[in-house]
């Protein structure tokens, strides 16, 4: 009878429809723990076992559903998997009008997750179209990791829909458009549903880093994208408690078969308690986002007026140039943005050496406010004809919009701001 009961209940769940973002970020994925936990324990296993030999093969060939070794999968990468997988396709139905399945597969980075999406999507002699302004990491890959492979990459301005179009011709053997928006550290954006259409017209798979959005603000596969990358290290953990990434697509089989065979090939996988923390930290991306994007409007709007800053890049702020893109693709502009000292490299310095509560850190998207200082930190080895070429000029500051109250942060930055 109880086991009647705890059956109908499960099945109760598993079709119970999320009205809302959060509700689905917090029950999502999750599956009754057998033990009865309330949460899904940490599995700190390498290996699983097979009742008889007969079981191992039917787990290897796939006929029967269960997990073998931990670099493949475990319950933990399974619940943080499916909660992204149902966070990015809340409200998205596919062209016959169904809810939209994606599969996604966790990684040990951001960076992981970018390696297996181009190693199982290109070939060699295919190309990569992108736009300059790039997480570095990425950058690099493009830029040193995939040539020597026969990859190259083709970066124009992609807010620019007719210089796209127009790579688009000039290069048959481009294979994937590349998006990451908003991008570091300029905040640029670029139109997803636009550029995916234009791909789409030309045959071309479309991948996008939705890191600073997250799928609370942004939804890609809802714009028209292939593929859907994270570095969960950031919003999605919130907390900076982990290195994480994820790769998700819309081609299912593809997923489970040739991506999951690069993954596991290539080795960068997750592991359980990384996972946990990262499930834990998804539950509350709604009500952090809402917190973040607020603080970060006050802080931009507080900065653009103030006499020591030059300029301010949020796409929230009409003065952006991306300002109508973001509010046409993201329901509120995000946390990230950056701003100019008028007293270029040492009002940089000396505005991260005041700070008494905010964080000098890199790294972004978590609860608390984080700066940084390109050209004395992450960019200091760049020569500077290059790092301004970027848009990495001497007095530029990034900040991660945290979740303190608003009036501690402006307080900080203007005692801070004081040169
Ligand atoms: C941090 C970051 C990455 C890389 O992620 P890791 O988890 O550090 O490997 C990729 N893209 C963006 C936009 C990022 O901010």
């Amino acid at each position: 009878m109880h086991k009647k009961i705890n059956q109908l209940l499960k099945m109760a769940d598993k079709n119970f429809p999320f009205s809302g973002f959060s509700s689905l970020a917090i029950h999502g994925g999750h599956e009754q723990d057998p033990k009865y936990a309330h949460l899904t324990p940490i599995y700190a296993s390498s290996t699983y076992v097979f009742d008889e030999a007969e079981q191992g093969m039917r787990r290897f060939s796939g006929e029967e559903p269960g997990y073998i070794y931990a670099r493949w999968g475990n319950p933990n990468l399974t619940e943080a998997e499916e909660k992204i997988a149902a966070m990015e396709t809340f409200g998205v139905t596919d062209e016959f009008g169904q809810p939209l399945q994606v599969k996604g597969i966790l990684h040990a980075s951001g960076m992981a997750a970018i390696s297996t999406l181009f190693l199982s999507t290109l070939k060699k002699g295919d190309k990569v179209l992108s736009h300059f302004s790039l997480y570095g990491g990425t950058q690099e890959m493009l830029n040193k990791i995939l040539p020597p492979l026969g990859m190259d990459s083709v970066i124009v301005d992609l807010r620019d829909l007719n210089k796209a179009e127009e790579s688009l011709k000039q290069h048959p053997d481009i294979r994937m458009i590349y998006l990451e928006t908003p991008a570091n550290p300029t905040i640029q954006c670029v139109d997803i549903e636009e550029l995916s259409k234009l791909g789409k017209q030309y045959g071309k798979i479309i991948a996008c880093d939705n890191t600073f959005a997250t799928p609370y603000l942004q939804q890609p596969f809802r714009l028209g994208a292939d593929f859907v990358i994270h570095s969960t290290t950031k919003f999605l953990n919130g907390h900076g408690t982990l290195i994480g990434g994820v790769c998700l697509g819309r081609d299912i089989d593809f997923m489970k078969s040739h991506a999951t065979k690069i993954h596991r090939m290539l080795g960068g996988n997750s592991n359980g308690f990384d996972a946990f923390l990262l499930v834990n930290g998804m539950k509350t991306l709604e009500i952090r986002m809402e917190r973040h994007c607020h603080n970060a409007m006050e802080v931009a709007s507080f900065l653009e007026t103030h006499p020591a800053v030059a300029q301010v890049n949020y796409n929230g702020l009409p003065s952006h140039p991306d300002y109508f893109v973001t509010m046409k693709q993201m329901k509120y502009p995000g946390a990230m943005l950056s701003f100019e000292m008028k007293g270029g490299l040492n009002a940089g310095i000396s505005v991260m050496n005041k700070l008494k509560m905010c964080t000098r850190t890199v790294s972004l998207g978590t609860c608390d406010t984080l700066l940084c200082h390109p050209a004395s930190m992450t960019h200091y080895s760049v020569p500077r004809e290059d790092r301004i070429k970027y848009g990495i000029t001497d007095g530029l500051i990034r900040m991660s919009v945290g979740m303190e109250n608003i009036q501690d942060i402006l307080n900080d930055l203007n005692q801070a701001l004081q040169y």
